[in-house]
């Protein structure tokens, strides 16, 4: 194997940290308040220099995605990459009102699942060292392709690795209760439908997903975005039928084209 893999498990989320000879990749930067877990991480248990980090890769700019890239970027010079329409996502006065959204739902996500109260501030822009474009190789570590991959945000990236069959698949799925489900929430059922053919034809031998951890293709009865597909489209239950496009006010008009499109009465929840 080119890289030794580590997965750091992280507040809301998982970290996974690609170990080269020459450097070290990190993909997504986990929440603001894991900043001290990431840097004891690598200096304690991967035995490197924060310096070492050659590359944060941010897959979309959701609070636990996005969280310590600044800083990390502020304090070691690191530089960050993600796709070229992310400093679009929380942009203007909508945006404004989203990024304040994003902040409590993970607020309100952490209490629900019984974490301790931590600070989620994250930025609403970030510096980006390198504007990534669907099928660009990374910079520093070419054996990583990127994929454009809308229907979570609009500027979603996963990273594949075709020499170790490796998918880091961000929150294109999710696992929960040993099921695989799709993200909440989907903004664009159309262009998630696209980005789970386009990454099912995929040959894989791990999934590295951001909220579930590492799945081996050999554990899976069938691919894994097969399964989160069939899981995409159930019935809207309760308040949040009326609720749900608001937790997406940046992407109303994907959002309006795609119910127009499917099933009115028929999109994804969980
Ligand atoms: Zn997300």
């Amino acid at each position: 194997m080119r890289f030794k893999l580590h997965q750091i498990k992280a507040y809301l989320n998982n970290i996974y940290i690609a170990e080269y000879d020459h450097g070290l990749l990190m993909l997504d930067s986990g929440s603001s308040s894991d900043y001290d877990l990431i840097r004891d991480y690598i200096r304690k248990e991967i035995r490197r220099d924060i310096n070492d980090v050659k590359l944060i890769v941010v897959s979309h700019i959701h609070p636990d995605h996005s969280g310590t890239a600044r800083r990390f970027n502020r304090e070691y010079n690191i530089p960050i990459a993600a796709h070229e329409n992310i400093n679009l996502w929380y942009s203007g006065i909508p945006g404004f009102i989203q990024h304040r959204f994003d902040n409590r739902m993970a607020l309100y996500n952490s209490r629900k699942n019984g974490l301790p109260k931590r600070n989620f501030s994250f930025p609403r822009k970030l510096d980006l060292s390198y504007e990534l474009h669907h099928f660009n190789k990374l910079p520093i570590f070419n054996d990583w392709v990127v994929y454009h991959v809308p229907g979570h945000t609009n500027h979603d990236i996963v990273l594949y690795n075709d020499f170790e069959k490796i998918l880091y698949c961000s929150d294109t799925v999710v696992m929960r209760n040993r099921t695989i489900l799709p993200p909440f929430p989907v903004t664009d059922v159309i262009s998630i439908n696209k980005t789970y053919d386009l990454l099912g034809s995929l040959e894989c031998k791990s999934y590295l997903l951001a909220h579930g951890g590492v799945i081996s293709d050999s554990e899976c009865d069938e691919n894994i975005y097969s399964h989160a597909k069939r899981n995409l489209c159930r019935p809207m239950k309760g308040i949040l039928k009326y609720f749900y496009p608001f937790f997406f006010i940046t992407s109303q008009a994907e959002y309006k084209n795609s119910c127009n499109s499917e099933r009115k009465d028929s999109f994804f929840i969980f």
